[in-house]
């Protein structure tokens, strides 16, 4: 196989090493089948058709073959985490929050889609603060 997984809207193919786009509603992020975009346009054009009210792309990059080979042949084999999937909140404070705010319960997905969302916001403040020429992020980048 010389690709790593097929557009779920338009069916073409996503390249291994390849940016990929996610959606932030976990029914789209589901572990076993999630959802994948090859570009913007296939992310939006499935927005309307799930009645998404706050969706948003995530940028992704998918694994490398050899990853990804490795992984079939032996589901166990743990890739090093890519920089882009690494958790980014601190799991059992936000779980301790949601916890003593409501007697709810977290799933840990809410954890992944919370790093994805902060990883967004500093890449914005990265941007921002490259044009400002600076090499420090500030809190007004965010
Ligand atoms: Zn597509
Ligand atoms: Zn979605």
């Amino acid at each position: 196989m010389n690709y790593w997984k097929k557009c779920s809207v338009c069916k073409n193919e996503v390249q291994f090493n390849k940016t990929y786009w996610s959606c932030s509603v976990s029914s789209c992020n589901k572990k076993s089948n999630p959802l994948i975009f090859c570009s913007l346009t296939c992310f939006d054009s499935h927005v309307p058709v799930m009645s998404h009210r706050d969706a948003g792309a995530f940028e992704n990059k998918a694994p490398s073959k050899i990853e990804f080979e490795k992984k079939q042949s032996n589901p166990a084999y743990k890739p090093t985490i890519p920089i882009d999937q690494e958790i980014l909140v601190v799991a059992s404070k936000v779980k301790e929050y949601i916890k003593n705010r409501s007697d709810m319960n977290t799933s840990q997905d809410v954890i992944e889609v919370l790093s994805q969302h902060v990883r967004q916001w500093l890449k914005h403040a990265i941007e921002r603060a490259k044009h400002a020429g600076r090499k420090t992020i500030l809190d007004r980048d965010i």
